[in-house]
């Protein structure tokens, strides 16, 4: 758990941009909207089941679920609150909706991602199929003291929403807890899940107003979609180890690239050996420490290639220029001793270092082959120059830079 405030600040920048123009506008844009009314009815529907079909392929079981949550509340909305001949309980409806679906919601944002189509699933979907129930039963035979207490308000200021006070605390702590996720989960759109959340209880807070409700309940299920888009393009094109881009972003790049650049092979020596050493896990932590370094090299771009291969890629620069970089380069890993982290190091710092012994420091060494638009013509050619002179750099001695 890292608490990286700049970064989280930044995801929740976009989507409450997004919620405050909506929130902003709410007037002017029922007003035009006024005339879809049928459309717009049918339009958290069209979004809602997209959504869930795209989580359900991509195995994205939070969007999945919240998404399913989301079209339920408008479901029941639509059925027992807004139809033309409303439920005769449909305050105490809306109340238990205030109640149950930002509990739902952010329970399942905690939740660890554990798929959709199994027994974890099913649980989540059967304890959503229990509170249905439940909210049925309760519809059909009020118990008296969930009707006193969700009539029950405090402060004369809390009964200026129709959200019941007992829910507004609910919803207070739900948000808190939400946003400590948030703030210490940091992952690109975190943000979305906070303000999401906040658009749907603006949607329960506006329910006398289907327009504008339903307006809120879209933007929340637009911004899980977003996340989920984002997610799915994250794993397409970025290394889900080293948190580089990964091959398929490097073709694209090569694609775009003009007639000047120069590529680099770099290539880990002796990494099977390591691996067979230190296992797999260490072997893990030296790719992560190297895609560090090569993040940080100057005027270039780093990929992961994959396996202990990395490229990397310096638009406007020939080899004649490049060189000097990666001897750099080299020399810095070469001089890093990397400490090897065990499994069962504590969390904090001990006030006495463990004995130098038992935390052995690796000594890593790349080999690198560059090659230029001077020498090839298209990016697949420069890339094989490039890869001829890693070859080069290995047969003579290893840890080393050799140009095409
Ligand atoms: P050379 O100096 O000639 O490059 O030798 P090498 O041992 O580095 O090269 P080789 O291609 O024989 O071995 C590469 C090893 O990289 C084999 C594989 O187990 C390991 N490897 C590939 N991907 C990963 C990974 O994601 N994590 C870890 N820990 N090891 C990986
Ligand atoms: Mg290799
Ligand atoms: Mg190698």
């Amino acid at each position: 758990m890292a608490l990286d405030l700049q970064r989280s600040l930044k995801t929740l920048l976009l989507p409450a941009l997004l919620l405050l123009a909506v929130y902003m506008l709410q007037q002017p844009l029922s007003d035009q909207l006024m005339p879809l009314g049928e459309i717009l009815a049918r339009l958290p529907y069209a979004l809602f089941i997209t959504g869930m079909a795209f989580a359900l392929l991509f195995r994205h079981s939070r969007e999945f679920f919240n998404l399913l949550i989301l079209l339920l509340c408008v479901a029941v909305l639509d059925v027992a609150v807004w139809s033309a001949t409303p439920h005769s309980h449909s305050t105490l409806i809306h109340a238990l909706l205030c109640l149950l679906v930002p509990v739902n919601l952010v329970i399942n944002d905690l939740w660890q991602e554990r798929g959709i189509l199994n027994r974890y699933g099913l649980q989540r979907a059967a304890a959503i199929a229990t509170q249905l129930l439940l909210a049925v039963w309760v519809v059909h035979s009020p118990p008296g003291a969930l009707v006193d207490s969700l009539a029950f308000t405090p402060l004369p200021l809390l009964a200026a929403s129709p959200i019941p006070a007992l829910a507004q605390l609910v919803i207070l702590l739900c948000s808190i807890v939400l946003l400590i996720y948030v703030f210490t989960h940091p992952a690109p759109l975190q943000g979305t899940l906070f303000i999401g959340f906040i658009s749907l209880v603006l949607a329960l807070h506006q329910f006398d107003t289907p327009i504008l409700s339903r307006l809120y309940l879209l933007l929340s299920g637009l911004l899980i979609l977003l996340a989920l888009l984002f997610n799915i393009r994250q794993l397409a094109y970025y290394d889900e180890l080293t948190r580089l881009p990964s091959r398929r972003s490097l073709r694209q790049t090569l694609m775009s690239q003009g007639s000047r650049y120069s590529l680099a092979m770099v290539d880990v020596d002796h990494f099977k050996k390591l691996n067979d050493t230190h296992g797999h896990d260490v072997g893990d932590q030296v790719l992560r420490m190297l895609a560090a370094h090569l993040n940080k090299v100057k005027g270039g771009k780093a990929f992961r290639y994959g396996g202990e291969e990395f490229t990397l890629v310096f638009p406007g620069k020939l080899t004649d220029e490049t060189r000097a970089i990666l001897e750099q380069l080299r020399e810095t890993i070469a001089n890093s001793p990397f400490r090897v982290r065990h499994k069962s190091r504590p969390a904090k710092r001990p006030e006495k270092p463990r004995p130098r012994s038992d935390t052995p420091d690796l000594s890593i060494s790349v080999s690198i082959g560059v090659a230029d638009t001077t020498t090839a013509d298209d990016p697949q050619a420069i890339m094989k120059r490039a890869d001829q002179a890693l070859y080069q750099a290995k047969k003579k001695g290893r840890n080393r830079v050799v140009a095409s």
